[in-house]
């Protein structure tokens, strides 16, 4: 662990995507989502060359392949002439990366069971962000009442006595 500590609001794709990108590199992350249950909500996802490449990097290169499904793309006239069309081997080809489909509660599943050290709370909606030479501090509501969470500081005694480093 690098010692830097960071707080991602939202426990969707890209917040999820965020927490598990700085987690693997070396910060604490805790996501705060503001529905009190993480539910499958969604429909079918494309995941672009770019984005695979992503999950690769973070690791989800062999449960991408086995669960998503291989996607071209295109753009087809009024009567269904192809204008544009490339195949999943033309995007490898172009892009370096497949083209994915996939369902996106499988995609948030992925991500969420990959989070490893990462630390979600749900139930916190953000309220309110304020930002310092020392790092960042968010407000929340949640059934506990108001929570101030911060992130960015180093939490030293002196900091905490300031009161510029709280933590919920
Ligand atoms: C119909 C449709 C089709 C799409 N198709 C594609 C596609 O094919 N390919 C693609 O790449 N993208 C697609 N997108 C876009 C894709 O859904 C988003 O890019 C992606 O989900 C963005 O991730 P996100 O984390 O920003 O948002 P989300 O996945 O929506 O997550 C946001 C999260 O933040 C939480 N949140 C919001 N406000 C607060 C707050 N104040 N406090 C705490 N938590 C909060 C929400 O509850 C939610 O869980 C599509 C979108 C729609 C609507």
């Amino acid at each position: 662990m690098s010692g830097r500590t960071a707080l991602v609001v939202g426990a969707g794709i890209g917040g999820l995507a965020a927490a598990c990108a700085l987690a693997r590199a070396g910060w604490r992350v805790t996501v705060y989502e503001q529905a009190r249950v993480l539910r499958e909500v969604g429909a079918g996802l494309s995941i672009a060359p770019n984005a695979v490449r992503a999950l690769e990097w973070l690791g989800f290169g062999p449960e991408l392949r086995a669960k998503a499904q291989g996607q071209g793309i295109g753009v087809k006239t009024r009567s269904g002439r192809w204008m544009v069309r490339l195949t999943g081997a033309d995007l490898e080809q172009r892009y370096g990366n497949p083209m994915f489909a996939m369902h996106r509660a499988d995609l948030h599943r992925m991500l969420l069971d990959g989070a490893g050290s990462v630390t979600v709370h749900t139930g916190h909606q953000a309220i309110g962000v304020t930002t310092g030479p020392t790092g960042a501090q968010v407000g929340f509501t949640s059934d506990r009442g108001p929570v101030t969470a911060a992130a960015g500081c180093r939490r030293t005694r002196g900091a905490r006595r300031r009161g510029r480093c709280r933590s919920s």
